[in-house]
């Protein structure tokens, strides 16, 4: 079968691999496409996975004749993570994936996938919309984490795909959402979903989708006295970071939100399902053998979030 593989640092190939073999009561299912996360771009740049890799996870396939979406990891539902609604946390959800990964036209999935985190795509979602489940299941497990009240004035700081999903989500959530990001283009698809893009004081929450010391600096900046900085995003130095007084004599909340629960996940097809969040500006359309113009295209902010059609 054809997959894309990493090679090495900013490599990747599109070869013939075998097709993964079924045991223990999974399932091989066939991959329809898959979105390019910026997860997948950070292993890429920074070569954190081994040479073979198949990357994406993002994925919308077929199993006995029916669409599905899938979440890659699945947690056991009963370790002191699990219980805390640490689902991610989870030494289990750490270790379970899609085999080999979501940029391949077949993965295996687990009995526990099967179980826990594939649901049927309901008839008038399209491919690429339930592709977004995973990313949008994210952006819920933050704003549910962010404990968000009607009301609340809430930036979120970084409008790529996860930003512009946030903020909807944030929205439907009953918050006053403000946008900001540098690029133009990405402030118009904010205000056509309904944020705010003046500038904001006294926010009682700022949601980081982007991650550097000018982003940290703006949520300081930004934040009421008080209130609470959500952080979802990776940064690639360990010189970011976040001003100790700050938080202290300013009573702030900073805290971090990584990855969705199985329920997240159904929650949010629903939500796209019902088109509460809107995806329909977010992406760009790519063929495998296009996948270096679809990885260059998304680093150079060229486009917002690259669906790969997987045949
Ligand atoms: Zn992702
Ligand atoms: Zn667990």
């Amino acid at each position: 079968m054809k997959a894309i593989v990493y090679k090495e640092k900013n490599k990747v190939t599109l070869e013939n691999i075998p097709i993964p073999e079924i045991k223990e009561n999974g399932a091989i299912i066939k991959v329809r496409g898959c979105g390019l996360c910026g997860s997948d771009i950070v292993k890429l740049k920074q070569g954190l996975v081994k040479e073979g890799t198949v990357l994406g996870h993002e994925v919308v396939g077929e199993l006995n004749g029916e669409r599905v979406v899938l979440g890659h990891h699945v947690p056991c539902f009963d370790c002191v993570y699990c219980k805390n609604e640490s689902y991610s946390m989870c030494a289990q959800f750490k270790e379970t994936n899609i085999i080999p990964g979501g940029f391949a036209e077949y993965i295996f999935v687990s009995e526990k996938h099967l179980k826990n985190t594939v649901f049927k795509v309901p008839d008038e979602v399209s491919d690429i919309e339930a592709s977004f489940t995973e990313p949008a299941a994210c952006c819920l497990r933050a704003v549910k984490r962010a404990g968000i009240k009607p009301g609340d004035n809430v930036l979120v700081v970084g409008l790529g795909s996860i930003g512009l999903i946030m903020g909807q989500i944030l929205k439907y959530y009953g918050a006053n959402v403000t946008g900001c990001d540098l690029i133009e283009k990405r402030l118009e698809i904010a205000k056509g979903l309904g944020f705010r893009t003046e500038a904001i004081k006294e926010a009682d929450k700022v949601f980081l989708t982007a991650g550097s010391n000018t982003t940290v600096d703006i949520a300081i900046s930004s934040v009421r006295d008080g209130g609470t900085i959500l952080v979802f995003a990776s940064v690639l130095s360990d010189k970011v970071g976040f001003p100790n007084n700050e938080i202290y004599y300013r009573e702030l909340t900073v805290m971090g939100s990584y990855s969705p629960s199985p329920s997240d996940l159904r929650e949010a097809l629903d939500l796209i399902a019902k088109k509460i969040i809107k995806v329909d500006k977010l992406f760009n359309v790519y063929d495998m053998i296009e996948i270096e113009n679809a990885i260059n295209d998304t680093i150079s902010n060229k486009i917002i979030k690259a669906y790969i059609v997987i045949s």
